[in-house]
């Protein structure tokens, strides 16, 4: 785990080794600071005025000099951290924009944000504090124990043969924080999840009055997380009751011993105060070591989250690029599809096959559940298919460079996504190097600029989280002037009329008929005022085509498309495939 930490460290490992070269030298300094407040108590015992300047000046020396290296030492931890944590942030990013769509429905959007959230957090104390921790406390105990047995072995033994006792009991007691503390997190988690979702679903909350039982929830999880708390505060105190008064006892053995030695004379009180200063340096970390390695186990927790996101495969990224040759014929070609959802077993698209020829219009129809959105989904290569079942402008869907497949296809989704920003900035993300006057055409074109005009910020007004601050209809007719400004060779559209009251219904539909003449589309549709203008009719039923062929000579047929019609001018809810 360290050593691939250290790999996408990249450059700013050397910040690191420069950290822990500081560190050395820091051991180095405690050692030779303590020589010479050895030095000094000798020449104040000894009476030796002039050995007494020379230690004073050392002493100051020594202690000035730990200043620049302190500051160094953080310095150079800051920037190894903070610098490998966004290259790791960048990294998930990246990776989780590459991520295949059906990688992406299996995941929780909660659970990629708490890897960048949580995880990283964690990973910033291992790397910021808890490796260099380790290592230094580490080096500073050998240090300190090297200079105390050169004291007088004796006392360096004795003081220190309860150590390891201290240590185990440490370890033994702090063993299950670790556990509690991982499930202490879980119920955290699902504390902020019932607010998130209670915040997320505010409007139902409100209407059906759900702040009971919401309540009910959180209080009960957050009663949860305050047991786990509390026993772990527990655990914390039986620690230090127990480990203080073991903690002291090599103190009182090194102070009762040495001061013995210091009057027998085979030590001088000099060295005695530098050996129980530098002792605190062997016996402090043992107390502070299992914190530390605690620490490390959770962030090795927290790196292989952020390593299996990391290693998760990425979609096809190679492929054809260009743009075939115009004859290279129809504009989408499905031949005898067959498709299952991977961790499904029935398929929901069954043997389907229809061609939508360059500059017509197709139509897609059929009820709800018959496979239409998927389809859709199949085309915009966000699942693996068959070879051979799907041709776009010619070539296999498999043989496409999926992002340079994506240019050639323009989509209103069913459910339109607006992002926080502008309205403006909404219709540029068709085609980011699009101008101003070209934004405000795909808006003229989708019906929308004058509402847009209309408003005081005009293009400039935020569209709030998921376009929160408009209405269903304007959301849809910004969605079509993005896909107008995108001007894709294909337009495809999932009824695009289906969430919309009559009026701004009739404004898309106009705004449809305007752009799509002579365009290539094809189009999801329930409005029969929609399905008349196409071209070709393709009717759908259980992920199987049923009929196809035009309007009239599908009425004439008299099967399901006859019923879907009759169903919308019976005025049964003209819902025929809404979802
Ligand atoms: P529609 O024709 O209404 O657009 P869809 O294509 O959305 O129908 O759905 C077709 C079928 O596939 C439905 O039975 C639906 O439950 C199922 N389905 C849709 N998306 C998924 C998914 N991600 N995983 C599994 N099943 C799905
Ligand atoms: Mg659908």
């Amino acid at each position: 785990m360290i050593r691939r930490l250290l790999a996408l460290a990249g450059p700013g490992r050397r910040w690191l080794f420069a950290a822990l070269a500081l560190d050395l030298l820091g051991a180095a300094l405690l050692i030779v600071g303590n020589h010479f407040n050895r030095g000094f108590f000798e020449a104040v015992t000894a009476g030796d005025a002039q050995a007494f300047w020379v230690y004073v000046g050392l002493a100051i020396a020594s202690s000035a000099a730990t200043a620049p290296l302190s500051y160094l030492r953080v310095r150079g931890i800051g920037q190894f951290a903070e610098g490998t944590l966004a290259r790791l942030r960048s990294a998930i990013a990246s990776r989780s924009a590459a991520l295949p769509f059906s990688a992406l429905e299996q995941r929780h959007t909660g659970d990629l944000v708490s890897v960048l959230n949580a995880d990283l957090e964690k990973l910033k104390t291992l790397l910021a504090s808890h490796l260099l921790e380790l290592i230094g406390q580490s080096v500073r105990a050998l240090a300190a124990f090297a200079y105390i047995v050169s004291v007088n072995w004796v006392l360096a033994l004795a003081a220190t043969i309860l150590t390891p006792l201290i240590f185990i009991a440490i370890s033994v007691l702090s063993a299950p924080i670790g556990k509690r503390s991982e499930e202490l997190q879980t119920d955290i988690g699902r504390v902020v999840g019932v607010a998130q979702d209670g915040l997320s679903g505010i409007m139902v909350v409100k209407a059906f009055n759900l702040n009971g039982p919401l309540g009910a929830r959180f209080d009960e999880a957050n009663a949860s997380a305050l047991r786990k708390g509390l026993g772990i505060a527990r655990l914390r105190a039986l620690i230090e009751g127990v480990t203080l008064p073991m903690a002291i006892t090599p103190f009182i053995l090194a102070i009762g011993l040495g001061g013995y030695f210091v009057i027998e004379g085979t030590i001088t009180f000099g060295a005695l105060f530098a050996f129980i200063n530098l002792l605190n340096f062997v016996v402090n970390p043992l107390g502070a070591i299992p914190n530390i390695l605690a620490g490390i186990q959770e962030s090795a927790g927290a790196a292989r989250r952020v390593f299996d996101l990391l290693d998760q495969p990425a979609e096809r990224a190679t492929g054809i690029v260009s743009t075939p040759a115009r004859e290279a014929g129809p504009a989408l070609a499905i031949e005898r599809l067959t498709f299952a959802f991977p961790e499904a077993d029935l398929p929901v698209v069954k043997d389907v096959s229809f061609t939508v020829p360059r500059g017509q219009t197709v139509a897609l129809v059929g009820p709800s559940g018959s496979g239409k959105s998927t389809l859709l989904k199949l085309i915009l290569g966000h699942y693996p298919t068959p070879p051979g079942s799907i041709h776009l402008l010619g070539h296999d869907l498999n043989d496409w460079q999926l992002s340079a497949a994506r240019d050639q296809l323009a989509l209103v989704a069913q459910d339109t996504y607006l992002f926080p920003v502008s309205l403006g900035e909404n219709i540029r993300l068709g085609r980011p190097e699009a101008t101003p006057a070209e934004v405000e055409r795909a808006a003229r074109l989708a019906n929308i600029h004058d509402f847009i005009a209309g408003l005081p910020d005009g293009y400039a007004t935020l569209a709030g989280e998921r376009g929160a601050r408009l209405s269903g209809g304007q959301r849809q007719r910004i969605a079509l002037a993005r896909a107008i400004l995108k001007d894709a060779p294909i337009l495809l559209l999932d009824e695009p009329t289906s969430a919309l009251d009559t009026e701004s219904e009739s404004l898309v539909q106009q705004a449809l008929e305007t752009y799509s003449r002579g365009r290539t589309t094809l189009v999801i549709a329930h409005r029969l005022s929609t399905i008349k203008n196409a071209d070709h009719v393709v009717v759908l039923e259980d992920g199987s085509v049923v009929e196809q062929g035009t309007h009239d000579a599908l009425l004439v047929r008299g099967g399901l498309y006859l019923e879907l019609y009759r169903r919308q001018f019976n005025g049964a809810s003209g819902e025929a495939s809404h979802e």
